[in-house]
């Protein structure tokens, strides 16, 4: 067996922390990739991995997906991941989020935790009784950061979507452009509706026949059948749905000018990046455009942690930093022929001082 830290997702993480709590019976394993920019901060995936190896796999992966969202969006956090290995039942119990909440407790801060696949916000209150380092909790007061952190992705998507067209197709009307959105939930159903007071040309598609069908007719949009939507001829496709869409078979068979989303994780494999560069399909790394939650989770614990009034103004303004940042990865990119995905990973590299 090669030693752990040679593995290639380990790519030099800060501290793994595997946690085991009999009592409980709390299996987990905390990951901090970097902590250059600030406490390593990602949220917390409650899954049941047949083989524990992919939970570790997978948490060292987010978290150095956080280590390049955090810097990318000018925050001043690091990047680290959580992943809970439930049983097959997946039964979460109070006792167990509380041991969780000691062992996010016990490193002082070096990780701040929030919700993520399989953790409600129920669940992060009852991590918070036990640890400070936790975002992602109920806020009351108008103005102050916080809350679901959808409409908050979903307005940098909106945002970065119109930067991509100013570059790509050279104007800043949205009205008549079509875009097409995959997944019309949480993220993508607000995108649409960003995009509809705009006047842009929509065509929707979920498995959620019923939801997609009252989105559309709000909107005045199309609906498509979810496998029809990747190569709806559009300007803009805009996946908000699932990760890993793009392979090699649905960048052939794309009909677009632009891929704009929020899905984490799009690309199938690394170099999918590079066959949409050399389809000529202008693509907006994901990890860039769709920071705007994390965005408001990072600002909420900051104001919380310091005493600070970290408001929702505060959050937009660091939102509305998201297409300078895309633009920039655009231009880089033009300028040395390398695809954006690259271009940002390295950005991001430069920022957390692994450049
Ligand atoms: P959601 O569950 O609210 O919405 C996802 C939607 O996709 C659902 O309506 C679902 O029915 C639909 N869907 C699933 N499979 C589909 C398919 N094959 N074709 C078409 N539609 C399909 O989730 P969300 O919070 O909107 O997140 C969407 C994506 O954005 C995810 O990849 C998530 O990781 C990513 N993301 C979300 C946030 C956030 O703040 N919520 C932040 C960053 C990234």
């Amino acid at each position: 067996m090669t030693a752990f830290w040679t593995e290639p997702d380990f790519d030099d993480h800060e501290m793994v922390q595997v946690v085991h709590d009999r009592k409980s019976g709390l299996a987990a394993i905390i990951a901090v990739h970097s902590s250059h920019l600030g406490p390593g901060a990602g949220g917390t995936r409650f899954w049941h991995y047949p083989n524990p190896k992919d939970g570790l796999r997978d948490a060292l992966r987010l978290s150095r997906g956080m280590s390049y969202k955090n810097a990318m969006a000018g925050l001043p956090m690091g990047g680290g991941k959580a992943v809970i290995l439930a049983n097959e039942a997946r039964t979460k119990s109070p006792e167990l989020l509380a041991a969780f909440g000691d062992a996010v407790e016990a490193l002082g801060g070096r990780y701040v935790t929030a919700e993520d696949v399989g953790i409600s916000e129920a669940d992060m209150v009852a991590v918070s009784r036990r640890t400070a380092h936790v975002s992602g909790l109920p806020v009351s007061g108008a103005n102050r950061a916080g809350g679901d952190p959808g409409p908050f992705t979903s307005y940098g998507i909106y945002l970065g979507i119109k930067a991509a067209v100013r570059h790509k197709l050279g104007t800043d009307k949205m009205d008549g452009v079509h875009v097409a959105v995959q997944g019309t939930g949480s993220v993508g159903g607000g995108v649409a509706r960003w995009l509809a007071q705009d006047g842009a040309r929509l065509t929707l598609a979920d498995i959620n026949a019923d939801g997609v069908k009252a989105l559309a007719q709000e909107l005045g949009a199309v609906v498509v059948a979810p496998e029809a939507i990747l190569s709806t001829q559009c300007d803009v496709f805009s996946p908000n749905a699932l990760g890993a869409i793009l392979d090699d078979e649905s960048i052939a068979a794309l009909q677009t000018k632009v891929v704009a989303g929020g899905a984490n994780n799009q690309l199938a494999r690394a170099h999918h990046g590079q066959a949409l560069f050399e389809r000529g399909i202008l693509y907006a790394p994901d990890y860039v455009i769709n920071a705007g939650g994390i965005i408001s989770v990072a600002t909420e614990y900051l104001a919380r942690r310091d005493d600070t009034p970290g408001s929702v103004d505060d959050v937009n303004a660091l939102i509305e930093q998201i297409p300078n940042r895309l633009t920039e990865v655009w231009q880089a990119s033009e300028t040395s022929g390398v695809s954006p995905d690259v271009v940002a990973d390295r950005m991001a590299q430069e920022l957390i001082g692994r450049g």
